[in-house]
């Protein structure tokens, strides 16, 4: 893995070392609202502020700014963090949370009140609204902003030993109701809620605002570069502000770089949401979705998901990232880490007439447990064949598969008028079985539409291990399971979740530009014994097919499922 590349936040932080500032200390934070599910843009985040912290040897603190009862829960914190921990990044022995600060924040609002810098303000939300103003237009002033700083100070500890309702009062930083920055008409720093807080239960009543508790709480944590997405530029002079005006033991600078978007999905919180509540996805790990837990459930590895932040890099301009620069991040990991296997997705049966008969009756007191019973009382004989586990890897070791009477290739892999240049199986002509027989095509069985249902083939002893010692040559090697060899399997092949790269594109509604096909699946596949006890999650490649990795939810040892994970080559590529 490389180091991110270099940017604009790395030379901040770079000049900022070599001029001595923050004592050459690098501290840098992730900050997840628990409101919801982490994403991939989220990772661009994550990627950033963790890499920038190991790289100047500093620290980065995961923090939730669990601000808002109203909209966060506990099973967010933990997919947060199970998510982070998975995309292989470490915040140190504690997590912080900016509930842990509520005793200093509202400490702060009351120097704030003592300075003359806040008051109760006693309008409601649309006076509020109408109050504040337009781009065009300066805000009016509260009839409260100029109330004394003692009624001010009683007020807001009445507000806090909860003597009013929601919404009766809150306070507000005295700024400017002229500022042609609407973030500093005098914005609301605390109201009342009465809502149990997930980790602060019943203790307050009164809740500080996330653009008052984020520059603080970044403050009391000793960051030095706050890195947030841009659409908080605007809300840079009152993160300032804010921290100019009350005692923080420091005053980290805030940089604002462009979020991550990527073409053919969604990732905003609304959108995500309506896909899963209106059931088009199965669920928030569904794995079409651009959630971590999505694309984890589909065999992403973290790898490459840094890997593809580090190469999109960091910047000042939005832009929409192409999904496919994503999946090759992905295949190039893959095809570094994940053993080779066979399946076959849609079995056409193979039978070897010219297999076992030789030894039909002489090798019956063979006791090579490989031997089974057949029906007619004499034994099938099934080889043990040796297969690499990566051909470029042999450090990766090797496994025995089964070969058989009874075998299976891919429908697509037999075409009865083939042309000459299909190096397939077509009748009289002859393919080799990866790490098997070279096999002859010599009779078509069908079923009475027509539909080719078994191959009648012959096989060459002597070619066993896939070389023919008479140098005859084959074009096509064809992977096949046996039928001894494999075990049934579902197989869920997945595509992108949106026909346009934009999904909101010449729509009113997103979800009419979903992609009915994102998602086919496939039943009584045939995939190598050896795949019975796949670890949920971990990519395998089925030779020819693709990544595959068996389903985190529904798999299990006697129905297997199994998730493509990607393609072998980009086949969106013009
Ligand atoms: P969303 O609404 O998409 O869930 P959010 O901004 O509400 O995103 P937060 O929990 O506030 O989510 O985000 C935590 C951090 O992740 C913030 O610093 C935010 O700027 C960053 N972040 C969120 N989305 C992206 C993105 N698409 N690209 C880069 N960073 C992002
Ligand atoms: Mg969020
Ligand atoms: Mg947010």
């Amino acid at each position: 893995e490389k180091k991110i590349k270099g940017n604009f936040i790395k030379t901040i932080i770079t000049e900022d070392l070599e001029r001595g500032k923050n004592d050459g200390r690098v501290i840098t934070r992730f900050p997840p609202e628990p409101n919801g599910y982490l994403h991939i843009g989220h990772a661009k985040s994550i990627c950033l502020n963790f890499g920038v912290a190991d790289e100047f040897n500093g620290r980065c603190n995961l923090r939730f700014d669990d601000t808002n009862p109203a909209k966060e829960d506990q099973k967010y914190i933990d997919s947060i963090i199970s998510d982070v921990k998975w995309l292989g990044f470490d915040w140190g022995d504690k997590i912080h949370y900016a509930s842990d600060y509520f005793e200093n924040l509202y400490d702060y609002a009351v120097e704030l009140i003592e300075k003359g810098k806040a008051y109760v303000c006693t309008l409601n939300a649309d006076q509020m609204r109408e109050y504040r103003g337009t781009l065009t237009e300066p805000g009016k002033e509260s009839p409260d902003r100029n109330r004394p700083i003692a009624e001010n100070l009683d007020l807001f500890k009445r507000m806090k030993n909860g003597e009013f309702e929601d919404g009766a009062y809150v306070l507000r930083a005295k700024i400017d109701m002229a500022s042609p920055n609407i973030n500093m008409r005098d914005p609301v720093i605390y109201r009342i809620k009465k809502m149990s807080h997930p980790r602060t239960k019943d203790k307050w009543c009164i809740y500080p605002m996330y653009d008052f508790t984020h520059g603080l709480s970044d403050a009391l944590e000793g960051v030095t570069h706050s890195l947030c997405t841009l659409e908080f530029q605007d809300h840079r002079p009152l993160y300032d502000w804010l921290l100019d005006e009350v005692s923080a033991p420091c005053h980290p600078q805030q940089i604002e770089f462009a979020r991550m978007n990527l073409n053919y999905t969604v990732m905003s919180k609304r959108k995500l949401q309506k896909l899963v509540e209106q059931k088009f996805v199965d669920g928030w790990d569904d794995p079409r979705l651009p959630t971590i837990a999505g694309i984890r459930r589909r065999g992403y590895t973290p790898a490459a998901i840094r890997n593809f932040c580090n190469a999109i890099g960091v910047g000042k301009r939005e832009n929409r990232i192409d999904v496919g620069l994503l999946e090759n991040c992905l295949r190039d990991d893959l095809n570094e880490k994940a053993p080779r296997v066979m399946a076959v997705i849609n079995p056409l049966k193979v039978t070897i007439a010219n297999w076992n008969q030789e030894n039909c009756n002489s090798e019956q007191k063979n006791d090579d447990k490989s031997q089974q019973e057949t029906s007619c009382g004499s034994t099938l004989k099934i080889e043990s064949l040796e297969a690499l586990n990566h051909p470029q890897k042999p450090e990766m070791g090797t496994r025995q598969i089964l070969f058989s009477k009874h075998i299976y290739i891919e429908k697509e892999d037999f075409m009865e008028n083939a042309p000459k240049k299909f190096f397939r199986l077509a009748p009289g002509r002859e393919v080799r079985l990866r790490y098997a027989y070279f096999i002859t095509c010599k009779e078509v069985i069908k079923d009475e539409n027509g539909e080719v249902i078994e191959l009648i083939c012959t096989y060459d002893p002597a070619t066993r291990g896939g070389d023919s010692p008479d140098g005859r040559k084959v074009k096509g090697t064809l992977h096949w399971v046996s039928e001894e060899g494999s075990i049934p399997a579902t197989v869920r092949l997945y595509d992108r979740l949106f026909l346009n790269e934009d999904p909101e594109a010449d729509r009113d509604d997103f979800t009419e530009n979903l992609n009915p096909d994102s998602l086919v699946t496939l039943k009584g596949c045939r995939v190598e014994k050896s795949l019975a006890n796949a670890e949920p999650e971990k990519v395998y490649q089925f030779e020819r097919l693709g990544y595959f990795c068996a389903d985190s939810k529904e798999s299990t040892p006697e129905h297997p499922v199994f998730n493509r994970t990607v393609t072998l080559r980009d086949t969106w590529a013009k």
